[in-house]
């Protein structure tokens, strides 16, 4: 299918498309059609050009009166039926039943050059699954995951897409601390696109239903589509599933480690079976490097999803699918196979990782004691992970007693590197040089290889939040800005070397910058 504009708008939506019951439980069903809520005065943001090319429209496309209509929820395409999808999830460790797409609604698939794509609109209104909630999404969060989920992909992490940001011309009431002080903000609906949206939870909802037969169906889909190469039905090709499930999810993650990415909401519902970093909240990138660190407030007390907690989580997280699962092969000992594999797998990539990151093209026995001898150096005093790890790639190996002076720029207490940390420093530099003596390549190639994989430019927490004041007062210059400087994150890009910067301390402890919640 070709999806154009011009031709096939047509349909207007019913004044009230307000669902009836927005408390439903759905039963023997994977999804319920929905329409979008109409907006009372609606306004294009931003449109990725990437992906109207990569769905097959054209630049012209985006400016039509067409597009902002399917695009803000004001119109369906015709001859498409938009739905949400049923799922549950278990939420901050406990099963928390049916969830589902309570403010997403799929607007339709498209095949172009031969990639399917699915578009969803976030923030459209209600649907089935919105539990009494709105339905509705705030400019900011909008903001968020429209910048992120670009980003990301540029970075070379596995993730949905997005296609346009819109206003909705509402206004939203959200309490965003939640801490009693609601306030009225401006509405947004954002298009995501990705090949399916489907999550660990969309399984788990019909197991915990024991609606094999629907289950049964639903993951026969999933391999038809998704991965066709594990052949017909069966229980190999089910066991086969969920160990690609397994596979993708540690490379996800690898790749969030890579970043100093945090997702901050790792419930099962959030978790792509395809592998794809989904549904962008409260998430955060690390600025001084610390495992224990979450951006989510509403995680702070057991700070669950740190980023030094996300590999164990995903092993959880699958072992909730692994669960899900079972009912269609009914034995254990396959899943517990895949999952025992999830540790060494993820050490072994981890392991991979972090020497690409260090410019070590060849294995030595020693690597592993070389990354903890790091990660424990890192931590000691604050240090910008982001700039650590570009700025490392300056490091001559011949002087390694200059390591520090290399690498100063990302210590935010520089005054507080002197004695024993300055000492631990000295010691990794000197093990750090005589493991690149080592190596077959010089300081030159070893800098260009690592700038490929250490980025110099990531949305940090700070850079998003003044795009977001700026749009509040109607100027979106900043979030074209980011966009267009978050497409090269492995490029100099000199004229915007003030982004390649540690977090100014008024973000440190700012609402928005350094705290963040769920709502949105
Ligand atoms: P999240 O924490 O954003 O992944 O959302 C968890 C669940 O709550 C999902 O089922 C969402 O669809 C639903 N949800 C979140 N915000 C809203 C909202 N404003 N209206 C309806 N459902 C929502
Ligand atoms: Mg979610």
């Amino acid at each position: 299918m070709k999806l154009n504009i011009q031709d096939t708008f047509s349909k207007e939506l019913p004044a009230d498309s307000v669902l009836e019951n927005s408390r439903r439980q759905v039963s023997g069903a994977c999804f319920s059609y929905v329409n979008p809520k109409k907006t009372s005065d609606p306004k294009m943001i931003h449109v990725s050009d990437e992906m109207l090319t990569a769905i097959g429209l054209h630049a012209d496309d985006k400016t039509s009166d067409s597009f902002l209509k399917v695009f803000s929820g004001n119109g369906v395409l015709s001859d498409t039926k938009p739905y949400a999808m049923c799922y549950g999830g278990h939420q901050f460790g406990n099963w928390a039943g049916q969830l589902g797409d309570g403010r997403a609604i799929n607007l339709t698939e498209v095949v172009h050059n031969e990639k399917r794509w699915v578009l969803q609109l976030k923030g459209a209104g209600e649907t089935p699954y919105s539990r009494g909630a709105d339905g509705l999404a705030v400019l900011r969060s909008s903001i968020r995951e429209y910048l992120c989920s670009e980003a990301m992909f540029h970075l070379g992490v596995p993730t949905t897409r997005a296609l346009s940001l819109a206003l909705t011309g509402d206004q939203v009431l959200r309490d965003m601390l939640y801490d009693g002080h609601p306030e009225y903000e401006k509405g947004a609906v954002v298009c995501r696109v990705a090949p399916s949206f489907l999550r660990f939870g969309n399984y788990e909802i019909l197991a915990a239903r024991n609606d094999k037969k629907t289950l049964q169906t639903l993951v026969d889909y999933t391999i038809k589509h998704f991965f066709p190469e594990l052949g017909a039905p069966s229980k190999e090709a089910y066991i086969g599933f969920f160990k690609e499930v397994a596979k993708r999810t540690v490379d996800m993650i690898v790749h969030w480690q890579r970043v100093g990415f945090v997702h901050g909401v790792m419930n099962t519902d959030n978790m792509s079976v395809l592998g794809l970093t989904i549904d962008y909240g409260p998430y955060g990138w690390l600025e001084g490097f610390d495992f224990g660190w979450t951006p989510n407030t509403t995680d702070a007390g057991q700070r669950r999803y740190r980023f030094g907690n996300q590999p164990n989580i995903g092993l959880w997280n699958l072992l909730q699918l692994a669960n899900a699962l079972y009912p269609l092969v009914e034995k254990t000992t396959p899943y517990e196979d895949i999952l025992n594999a999830y540790k060494t797998d993820f050490e072994q990539k981890s392991l991979q990782m972090m020497r690409s990151k260090l410019g070590l093209t060849m294995k030595n026995s020693k690597d592993m004691a070389l990354m903890d001898d790091l990660q424990d150096v890192l931590q000691q005093t604050e240090t910008d992970m982001t700039l650590f790890f570009r700025d490392l790639g300056n490091f001559i190996k011949e002087v390694p007693e200059e390591g520090l002076a290399v690498i100063s720029d990302a210590f935010y207490q520089p005054e507080e590197v002197t004695g024993t940390v300055a000492e631990k420093w000295n010691t990794w530099f000197t093990t750090y040089a005589e493991r690149l003596q080592k190596e077959p390549i010089s300081d030159a190639e070893r800098k260009t290889k690592m700038n490929a994989v250490n980025p110099k430019y990531v949305l940090r927490n700070y850079m998003a939040q003044l795009a977001i004041d700026a749009a509040d007062e109607g100027d979106y210059t900043l979030i074209d800005e980011l966009y267009q400087l978050l497409k090269r994150p492995y490029d100099e890009q000199p004229e915007s070397e003030k982004w390649f910067a540690k977090r100014p301390e008024w973000a440190r402890h700012k609402v928005g910058c350094s705290m963040l919640s769920c709502s949105s």
